[in-house]
């Protein structure tokens, strides 16, 4: 059975990111049960990515589930022009409660990306409707990946992802990220550095800047590059003496990922703009949402529809995303798994300590259930193509992992047991042992 079907992906489906010339077949999924997924020819693999950093309860988790379920046979879906729903009401009042300040208005739409967009026009537009359309330009951070729209792709562009695209991305200047790892001595001055190009890129171009976009303490794609929450929160400072946005793309690193429910919390700022998708529906259907200070949004009120933020989905606020985000929310709010991410740190800590002292990995790094290290030239020297070859052993024993490039990392669903998250490690300790 698995063959026609692969016979017909081969000959009908484009993958995203797959070199198809070169790619293996692909695996066939079938199903899903805590952090298992089970392909159609029966084999169990412990998802440690979380499916693209989505599934945070792990796969078919009942309530949610029937949340959808029940949704669907319900409402499914209705133009958000002129309407409104319970789902979507309901959910941006409790994200806007979870989050600081007077992040308070919800923008729905659906997938990280576009949430970067949003955001990026919401700013632009913000500065021009407050009689400032100098503001007009932005500063990222070198590593930074926002998505794959133009906009996103303009803000990330130093990720070196886009080089096919340079001639459709708009100029964004980038500032050091100082990415920092266990045993790291050298982190302030790095931190400094950073800080100072900022000031630099504020003082060349005064009163220019309309926002800063940052992914908070975890640069994901860029590699699990992280950095302490004291440097995020002088950012934060600089931004705000500057009079300028500060944007945080809290994709990856939102509803938990890394310890408290968004890592604004855990750097203890407030931005203006909040980018949120992946986790959002505990990865059950595609949405995003941009949260803006109600400041922000007053700006876009007014006699003319000039001053509206025009812009919106055909899916905008789809009551089962807002179905499915709501259950998510639930099971995230409940005491249960603020205890399984406080377990799943604390194993994390342990084997990442062990591997390091034994000399498998370099560069340990840990934040919330977000565990990394670098295995290749940067870290234990088994040389930059280590990624590959990590990843096919795992498969072999069941485990699914994605380093980037010599970068390997867990993101493993919140479900995770101890056991298997135990089993996930002693599985990448023999790989190592066998690779080294
Ligand atoms: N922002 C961050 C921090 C991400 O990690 C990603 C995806 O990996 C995106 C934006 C883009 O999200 P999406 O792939 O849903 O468009």
């Amino acid at each position: 059975m698995s063959a026609d079907l692969l016979a017909l992906d081969a000959r009908h489906v484009w993958h995203p990111f797959t070199q198809s010339a070169t790619a293996g077949v692909p695996l066939v999924a079938a199903s899903g049960h805590g952090a298992t997924l089970v392909t159609e020819d029966g084999r169990e693999l412990l998802d440690l990515v979380s499916s693209w950093w989505v599934n945070l309860h792990g796969h078919a988790h009942p309530a949610i589930v029937e949340a959808v379920a029940r949704q669907a046979a319900t409402l499914e879906q209705v133009i958000f022009a002129d309407f409104t729903h319970r789902p979507a009401v309901e959910l941006a009042a409790r994200l806007a409660g979870h989050l600081p300040g007077d992040l308070d208005r919800v923008f729905f739409s659906d997938d990280g990306s576009t949430a970067v967009e949003v955001a990026l026009k919401m700013a632009l537009q913000y500065w021009r409707n407050v009689g400032q359309p100098g503001r007009d330009r932005f500063i990222g951070f070198e590593g930074g990946y926002h998505g794959d729209t133009v906009g996103a792709m303009s803000a990330g562009r130093a990720s070196g992802f886009f080089s096919a695209w340079e001639g459709l991305l708009f100029p964004v200047e980038t500032v050091p990220f100082p990415a920092t790892w266990d045993g790291d001595d050298q982190v302030a001055a790095r931190e400094a550095a950073a800080l100072d190009a900022l000031d630099r890129a504020f003082a060349a171009q005064p009163g220019r800047v309309a926002a800063v976009i940052a992914e908070p303490l975890i640069q994901g794609a860029g590699g699990m590059r992280m950095c302490r929450p004291s440097f995020l929160a002088a950012v934060a400072e600089r931004v705000r003496a500057e009079g300028a946005l500060l944007i945080l793309d809290e994709v990856m690193t939102g509803f938990g990922r890394t310890g408290p429910l968004f890592a604004c919390l855990k750097a203890g700022i407030t931005p203006d703009l909040v980018c949120l998708s992946k986790g959002i529906t505990g990865g059950f259907l595609p949405m995003a949402a941009t949260v803006a200070r109600e400041s922000i949004h007053q700006a876009f009120l007014g006699a003319s529809l000039d001053v509206a933020f025009l812009h919106g989905h055909s899916y905008t606020a789809n009551p089962l995303g807002c179905a499915a985000g709501l259950a998510s929310l639930d099971l995230l709010e409940g005491a249960d798994c603020t205890a399984r991410r406080a377990a799943i740190e604390a194993i994390h800590r342990d084997r990442l300590d062990d591997l390091a002292r034994r000399g498998r990995v370099g560069r340990t790094r840990l934040c919330g259930t977000v565990a990394a290290c670098t295995v290749g030239d940067g870290g234990a020297g088994y040389g930059a193509a280590i990624g590959p070859k990590i990843k096919a052993a795992a498969l072999g024993r069941g485990l699914l992992l994605r380093p980037l490039g010599d970068v390997l990392y867990l993101l493993p669903p919140y479900c995770v047991t101890d056991a298997e998250l135990h089993r996930a490690w002693d599985g990448i300790d023999a790989i190592l042992a066998e690779l080294a």
